[in-house]
């Protein structure tokens, strides 16, 4: 991997040598210093105060042994994880995620983009992520409440809610964040805002469940904007039936678009009629099916089994919601092929590297996650200033907040990429965006 540039390439190459095995925070790190070129060439300040030497260490990495006993009475051991990245423009926060894939440099990787995701939202937030290797699929309830506290017993001295203030991901939900809160509680003697995502009656937002896919499609409808478009009668792909897609598919049918196709992990859903988002919620939310059982509900629609084939309907905008390189090379062609206009990412690098080259060469209109998804954090940054200020916003107020927010996020992007010479490059801008905000107050700062 060469970068464009003496300083960033330096500076990559050292990071490279230093943890050469951890592959995921390093792609990160490319992705990020290549849109930096232009921004080092125009101002030596950056080089000068060593910002980019910084901004990819974290401030501090917390490694923890957390054991708790099961079922069985069997003593088990995982390891848990803090990584605080940047607490210049805000206190520390990011999610914590509970799988058995997590390794130190996942969560290096997540931190260092939830410092620019972050920085856009334009509230007072660093970055940060945690985390531990434990799986609760298949766990009990009392072996996953036993671990949540015993993996509190060590977070807790290093969280507060002007420090550093988690939140959920994967494998951490409401459920989770309650004991995760209750623990905390207990040992510090201190009710606090301390982690986000809580329940309606200690302390959650209102709006919370809604705000990653409402604000996907306030941002989606700003760059649209822009480019004389609408998502009013267009059709519209949403891979995923999870959060993210359930109110995607919710907000693109409240704004006039019809979504054709909707998708689990086993395959996916066609509905030329658009799918009803209040069917979703009910075989995903409360019922915990399968999406196959759609057309139980609605005759007229199909199913088909797998989920790659999802990117083959045809559709004016495609949303992927659900996972991590769903968009391949191959799907990315094929959307092309079949005219689809743009492509607006709701899950976490939906887009393989090789799809977004193929994508942005073809002329789509293309936004990255780290923009796009940012409303879940923006409304956690909301709850907040709630608990801060012992108060709870009404539904209209949050989303209306949160509107004006990705609005914002979309415009300080493609403000930032015109600035620097690619106008439309949202990914690029967002990038720039994200880091101008944070890289500036630490040169304020000093050598910290
Ligand atoms: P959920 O677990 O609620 O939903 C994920 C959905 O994706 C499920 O329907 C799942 O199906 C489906 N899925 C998983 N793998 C595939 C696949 N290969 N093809 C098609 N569908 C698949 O997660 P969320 O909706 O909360 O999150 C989705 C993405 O958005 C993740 O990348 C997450 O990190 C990101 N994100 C979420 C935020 C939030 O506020 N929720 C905020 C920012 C980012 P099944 O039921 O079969 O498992």
């Amino acid at each position: 991997m060469e970068i464009r540039n003496e300083y960033l390439n330096r500076v990559y190459t050292d990071l490279s040598r230093r943890y050469p095995e951890q592959k995921e925070f390093l792609e990160a790190v490319a992705e990020v210093l290549t849109s930096l070129v232009p921004v080092v060439e125009s101002d030596d300040s950056y080089e000068k105060n060593g910002i980019i030497e910084r901004i990819v260490e974290p401030e501090r990495a917390v490694s923890f042994r957390v054991s708790w006993v099961d079922d069985q009475g069997k003593v088990r051991v995982n390891t848990g994880y803090r990584i605080q990245f940047n607490s210049a423009i805000g206190p520390y926060k990011g999610g914590l995620r509970f799988r058995d894939n997590v390794t130190l440099s996942v969560i290096k990787f997540l931190g260092f983009e939830q410092t620019f995701k972050n920085s856009l939202t334009t509230l007072p937030m660093g970055g940060a992520k945690g985390g531990s290797d434990f799986d609760p699929k298949g766990k009990s309830e009392g072996e996953i409440m036993r671990f949540c506290q015993a993996f509190m017993n060590e977070l807790y001295r290093h969280i507060g809610p002007d420090t550093d203030v988690p939140a959920g991901d994967i494998g951490v939900g409401g459920r989770e964040i309650g004991y995760l809160f209750g623990q905390y509680k207990k040992l510090a003697n201190n009710w606090s805002g301390v982690l986000t995502g809580k329940g309606l009656s200690y302390g959650g937002s209102l709006a919370r469940t809604e705000a990653t896919g409402f604000g996907l499609m306030y941002f989606a409808s700003a760059m649209l904007k822009d480019a004389g478009k609408s998502l009013k009668g267009s059709t519209v792909i949403i891979s995923g039936s999870g959060n993210v897609a359930i109110y995607s598919c919710q907000k693109a049918t409240e704004l006039g678009a019809k979504v054709v196709a909707m998708s689990d992990s086993n395959g996916y859903i066609i509905d030329s009629n658009g799918i009803d988002y209040k069917v979703i919620k009910e075989i995903k939310e409360v019922k915990r099916d399968r999406i196959s059982t759609y057309v139980n509900y609605v005759p007229s629609a199909k199913y088909v089994a797998g989920c790659e084939g999802i990117w083959t309907i045809k559709c004016d905008y495609a949303f992927p919601c659900a996972t991590q390189n769903e968009i391949s090379k191959e799907s990315a062609e094929t959307l092309v092929k079949n005219g689809t206009k743009g492509v607006f990412e709701g899950a976490n690098m939906p887009s393989t590297p090789e799809a977004i080259d193929v994508i942005k060469k073809n002329g789509l209109l293309f936004s990255p996650s780290k923009a796009s998804n940012a409303g879940g954090v923006a409304v956690s940054g909301l709850e907040m200033s709630q608990n801060a200020e012992r108060l709870s916003w009404s539904f209209e107020q949050v989303d209306d907040m949160l509107k004006g927010i990705m609005e914002k996020i979309y415009h300080a992007c493609a403000d930032a990429a015109e600035k620097y010479g690619m106008p439309g490059d949202i990914q690029a801008g967002a990038n720039i965006a994200g880091f101008l905000k944070v890289a500036n107050a630490m040169i304020s700062q000093g050598i910290v």
